[in-house]
């Protein structure tokens, strides 16, 4: 450890993302959709002018904004967009909660939010999930400087409808209420709309789950203007949006295409509801989700038996050792045929 290095710094322990294997394993285990984005996609890729790529990409990232502006219904001045939603939280949680009140947030959830309270010493209090493992949203009290949450929640997977989230916006105005809608595609309610009638409210998206874009990194927020001026504010480098040229080009293509979105998202869903079926036949208990992962245990095989028996068997989930939370697996949904994989697995297991 060097002594070079500041105290946040030295002190971090890094989040530790879901591993990403050389050789062909099932892999379950990041989230990542099965589908390949839409053909639009490769299409951009053939056509992109290499002569383009000499300039510096548009400081504004008018169009890509513009496009994320009329998928969701809102002005162009209330979206921003970065490197991955992981990056827009970023400048989020440096723009609005270095507060000297905590920030709040549910005690089980993204496990990116505690590491970004670390690494820009932002005081945090965490909110126990209630007895269904959903986020307790009625125990959010008003003395804070700012709340943050995934909705639908990861790693459990429920979503709160959208008039939950008007509630909390109700009591909660003098602070900024983040909404991170990673997984909001698949099932869930987008708090979008409330953007209109809450200042406070930053939603955050990515294209890297129901767009099959996680390699592109892209991901965006959408708040009023106040909001979204202040992360212009701390986005670095000559003032100037972080997407790159082809990044930009190849999301707007992704955007435009809402047929295979909608198809990709279904599909999913339906693999989810199957997977649940089998999974329930077999013992397990499976949380509701409205995502595209599954959180389930087995009241008779530690979660880690299972996860180290499926990675033997060529098949990798993920396992969280913490918070109460080791005996639960975390299944991201595959092709059908991936998961009638896991299932054999489990099948030979149980
Ligand atoms: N929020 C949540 C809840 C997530 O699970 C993830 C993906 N690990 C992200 C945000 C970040 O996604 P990305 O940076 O790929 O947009």
């Amino acid at each position: 450890m060097s002594q070079l290095w500041s105290p946040a710094v030295r002190a971090l322990t890094p989040y530790v993302p879901g591993e990403q294997p050389r050789e062909r394993l099932v892999k379950l285990n990041t989230n990542e959709n099965p589908y390949p984005p839409s053909p639009a996609v490769a299409q951009v890729l053939r056509d992109i002018d290499t002569e383009q790529l000499r300039r510096y990409p548009d400081p504004d990232s008018r169009a890509l904004r513009e496009t994320l502006a009329e998928t969701h219904g809102v002005a162009p001045e209330q979206v921003f967009v970065g490197n991955g939603s992981d990056e827009v939280l970023a400048f989020a949680f440096q723009a609005f909660f270095c507060q000297p009140r905590p920030l709040l947030m549910p005690a089980i959830s993204y496990s990116f939010y505690p590491v970004y309270c670390k690494l820009y010493d932002i005081a945090y209090r965490t909110v126990a999930l209630d007895d269904r493992w959903e986020i307790a949203l009625d125990a959010f009290d008003g003395d804070n400087g700012g709340v943050v949450f995934a909705n639908p929640n990861a790693p459990t997977g429920h979503g709160h409808p959208r008039a939950e989230i008007a509630r909390l916006l109700s009591r909660i105005q003098d602070s900024v209420v983040l909404v991170d809608e990673a997984y909001v595609d698949f099932g869930g309610e987008s708090a979008v709309p409330l953007v209109a009638d809450h200042p406070n409210l930053l939603v955050t998206g990515t294209l890297s789950k129901s767009r099959s874009l996680a390699g592109l990194r892209l991901g965006y927020a959408i708040g009023s203007r106040e909001l979204i001026e202040g992360l212009e504010r701390v986005k670095n480098s000559f003032n100037s949006y972080p997407v790159d040229m082809l990044a930009s080009a190849v999301a707007i293509a992704a955007l435009n295409d809402r047929e295979h979105f909608k198809r990709c998202c279904q599909q999913v869903m339906d693999t989810r509801e199957e997977t649940r079926r089998s999974l329930v036949e077999l013992g397990f208990e499976v949380l509701p989700s409205q995502t595209n992962f599954l959180f389930t245990r087995h009241p008779q095989f530690a979660g880690e038996t299972l996860f180290a028996g499926l990675r033997e068997r060529g098949i990798l989930v993920r396992h969280f050792n913490r918070d109460g939370l080791s005996d639960f697996l975390r299944i991201s949904i595959g092709t059908d045929e991936e998961m009638r994989e896991l299932i054999t697995a489990l099948e030979a297991m149980i």
